[in-house]
């Protein structure tokens, strides 16, 4: 026997039991993107390497060591696996003039790809569902993107999941901040990770972002940017907070916040939590103005937030495995010459009523077909023999209760099971 062939590494199944976790999340992620007026736009997951470099920024983790890059092994094209979604958006929405209809508000999910060491909530393909609001400048979009959140906590039963928020002010304030923190971090050169010292002149801000556990004292007491914010972001930022105090939702200031790509300005927010360990955020974004003119477009202002799939699922009450997996509403069996046509009939009247229904498949007696017919979590049984097959009936049988089965027309099967 041959060897069987395993998936890649990092990269998961979703199985039908876990699935049905995934189709109440995903509907429900659905329905509250409709309430608050975002459209969805679908992008391809291969794009040119180009698009990543330019847009997440060359020392980042995610384009010095995380991207599923490969040549076009039949043009020489060097193409990769998404690692998010925001840079794909934003070309898309260049390359078809969205734009020029006006401000755009846009969502998009599906699966991303980052060769990082899979452990429990890091995986290298993931889910994201992403929001986008392109060609708004205001303080307003940032506060109602924060404010989708934590509704959608809500919708989906989610508790402890907590606010962060950071600005990290305009290009030049980033400039001053980033020399008073190259300066710290160079008087600090002891406490660095090799990362951290490689990053510090190309990118001091990332070196606040590291996880190594060994770096959160020095990371803890280095300068802050706040105090070197410009005037306009500092009032964004206060427009922001009294957004979301307006609308009851709580926050915690973390001015070490700055999150791990290039593209952000003024505003920056993660939803965190304490239940999933070391993978505790569930969502993060910001401001980007700088973006879409980074890759071509004509300037425009822009924020956005992406959440990833998987952590969420995993803390849906109860464990993913609790959301009841999909059952028919009936599990057709049958047995017998005349019963055969009767029964494919039937299957075909019942879904035209709007019902769910299994047929048995793969023959067998009626004894193990009752069984297939329990094991699929059916409320009810439709049993047709060349009895019922004659008489133009089926027979109806509850599976979940001590009812007595009944002889009854096709027609009236709706009204029963759903009654
Ligand atoms: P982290 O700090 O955990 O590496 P990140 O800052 O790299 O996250 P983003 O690029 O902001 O993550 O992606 C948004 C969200 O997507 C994250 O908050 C997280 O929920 C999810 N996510 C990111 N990378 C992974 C991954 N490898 N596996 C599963 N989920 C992920
Ligand atoms: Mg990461």
């Amino acid at each position: 026997m041959s060897e069987t062939i395993q998936s890649v590494k990092g990269m998961n199944d979703v199985l039908p039991d876990e699935a049905a976790a995934w189709e109440f999340f995903e509907e429900t992620v659905r329905a509250w993107l409709r309430r608050y007026g975002y459209r969805q736009i679908r992008m391809p997951i291969l794009e040119r390497t180009d698009l990543f470099v330019r847009s997440i920024g060359e020392v980042t983790d995610i384009v010095e060591k995380e991207m599923f890059t490969f040549t076009d092994r039949l043009n020489g094209d060097d193409l990769t696996l998404r690692p998010e979604g925001t840079a794909s958006c934003a070309r898309a929405a260049i390359q078809h003039s969205l734009l020029y209809a006006g401000p755009q508000r846009l969502w998009y999910s599906g699966p991303m790809f980052r060769h990082e060491r899979p452990q429990k909530g890091r995986y290298r393909q993931f889910h994201q569902f992403g929001v986008e609001a392109l060609g708004l400048t205001g303080p307003d979009i940032d506060a109602e993107l924060i404010i989708m959140g934590a509704r959608l906590w809500r919708d989906l039963g989610l508790a402890n999941i907590e606010l962060e928020v950071n600005t990290l002010g305009d290009a030049e304030a980033r400039a001053r901040y980033r020399a008073r923190l190259i300066h710290y971090l160079e008087t600090h050169q002891d406490g660095l990770d090799e990362d951290a010292r490689r990053r510090m002149h190309t990118n001091p801000l990332r070196v606040l972002d590291s996880k190594n556990p060994q770096m959160q004292a020095l990371i803890e007491a280095a300068p802050r940017m706040l105090d070197d914010l410009d005037e306009p972001s500092l009032k964004h930022f206060e427009d922001v907070q009294r957004l979301l105090r307006n609308a009851g939702v709580e926050y915690r200031i973390n001015t070490r916040l700055v999150r791990g790509l290039d593209y952000y300005n003024r505003t920056v927010f993660e939803w965190v939590t304490t239940e999933l360990g070391a993978q505790g955020t569930v969502c993060a974004g910001g401001r980007y103005d700088g973006l879409v003119a980074q890759i071509g477009g004509k300037p425009a202002p822009a924020a956005g937030f992406a959440m990833g799939v998987e952590r969420l699922i995993a803390l849906l009450p109860g464990g993913s495995r609790e959301v009841p997996p999909l059952a028919p509403d009936v599990y057709v069996v049958w047995s017998g010459e005349a019963a055969e046509p009767h029964a494919w009939r039937v299957a075909e009247q019942l879904r035209d009523a709007g019902m769910d229904v299994t047929m048995h498949a793969g023959g067998g007696s009626f004894k193990s077909q009752m069984k297939r017919a329990d094991g699929s979590g059916a409320p009810f049984a439709v049993i047709i023999g060349d009895d019922e097959a004659a008489a133009g009936e089926v027979t109806l049988k509850p599976m979940r209760d001590q009812r007595e089965q009944v002889r009854v027309r096709a027609e009236d099967v709706p009204a029963l099971v759903k009654g």
